[in-house]
């Protein structure tokens, strides 16, 4: 990411800034050590400045500065909802927009919610941002940055050790994470280093549509798996996330009950929008069971939240506490997502498509 043509060195690998040591001719022999500093001041001070690094001689704060800078990328909307959600709309680059979200007061202090790509290629019905073509895929240091800037706003530096705002990430934005799984895996890498940002990788969670081959590796980075399921037949989920034509339930479901070191502490997160007539019965609920039997999980129902267009409408109140009060009776956990900031366009991606649609109005009357 450039700004005023110099290269941000926020959001880069540690080997990255290696490199980026090179280039300014730090002697090879220094160049980890040069990076290692860099990477606390950025990851764990938050610094936005060259200036303040206290560890390095002055010269080479000036070479820092001269070549490289500390920004990040422009926000160009900031929205804070009476509830205490937050959402961002960041712009990495022209035309590149993601929206970030902050929920307070989920797991154990608060959820960043973000994004691994621009739109999303696998048009889920029920989906705002499955409506909005792919853009791309975003690099490891525009999925950091996301961090970056929440934390920013937040006034959450130095990384504290207790009392965190941001305790978990979730990969629930914008986007399949497992289809840009190189970069998804290298951010990972990033927010959860201890001498940085260090969010335990058991407080990240990641959520796939269902990408079989790829849920082993994902198993092997030690994150959290969320699953969107949303139905329990393949006839409707064939409807519902149309990627179960490729990944049917049968492979999906195998995948998940072979994913590494799943226990009571370790659960798989299964996301299930309540769609009024469409998959809230008890007979569905009693499939959803039968799907999950023995399988250490948690269901979060999540009361649609109709976007302009939207086919779908949401359950009714008493249907969806039904629904979650039959899943404890057998002994899962399913609670009802509580609907956050809904005086700021809460369903995902409608910031970044209001903005979309704001700026082709403005191209209109320019
Ligand atoms: S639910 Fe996820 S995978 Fe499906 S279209 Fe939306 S962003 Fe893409």
């Amino acid at each position: 990411m450039m700004v005023d043509n110099k290269p941000s060195l926020v959001g880069l690998s540690l080997s990255e800034l290696k490199e980026k040591m090179g280039e300014i001719g730090v002697p090879e022999k220094m160049r980890n050590m040069r990076a290692k500093q860099l990477w606390r001041w950025i990851y764990h001070y938050g610094i936005k400045d060259f200036d303040v690094i206290t560890d390095m001689a002055k010269d080479l704060r000036a070479k820092l500065k001269e070549n490289f800078t500390l920004e990040r990328c422009e926000v160009v909307e900031r929205l804070v909802s009476k509830d205490g959600t937050r959402k961002w709309l960041i712009r990495p680059e022209r035309g590149i927009e993601v929206e970030i979200v902050y929920i307070p007061d989920v797991a154990r202090s608060g959820a960043l919610c973000i994004s691994s790509q621009v739109g999303c290629t696998l048009n889920c019905s029920f989906c705002h941002t499955g409506t909005q073509v792919l853009v791309r895929n975003l690099t490891a240091q525009e999925i950091v940055m996301q961090l970056m800037v929440a934390r920013d706003d937040l006034g959450e530096w130095p990384t504290p050790f207790e009392n965190r705002q941001i305790t978990n990430i979730v990969f629930m934005g914008m986007g399949e994470p497992l289809y840009n799984f190189d970069n998804v895996e290298t951010a990972i890498e990033i927010l959860s280093d201890g001498e940085g940002i260090a969010i335990g990788r058991r407080r990240i969670t990641v959520s796939t549509s269902g990408i079989v081959p790829e849920m082993n590796r994902l198993g092997q980075i030690g994150v959290m798996l969320a699953v969107s399921l949303h139905a329990c037949n393949d006839k409707l989920r064939d409807v519902l996330v149309p990627i179960n034509k490729k990944y049917p339930l049968e492979e999906l479901f195998a995948a998940i009950r072979a994913y590494p070191d799943l226990s009571n502490s370790n659960r798989v997160t299964f996301e299930y929008v309540m769609l009024k007539d469409v998959n809230d019965s008890i007979d569905d609920a009693k499939d959803l069971l039968k799907l999950i039997k023995g399988i250490p999980s948690k269901v979060n129902l999540i009361p649609f939240n109709p976007w302009p267009g939207s086919d779908y409408v949401c359950s009714d109140r008493a249907k969806v506490k039904a629904f979650s009060e039959f899943l404890f009776a057998n002994g899962y956990s399913a609670p009802i997502r509580r609907t956050r900031g809904q005086d700021i366009l809460a369903a995902c991606g409608q910031l970044r498509s209001e903005s979309v649609k704001k700026r082709a109005s403005e191209r209109k009357t320019d």
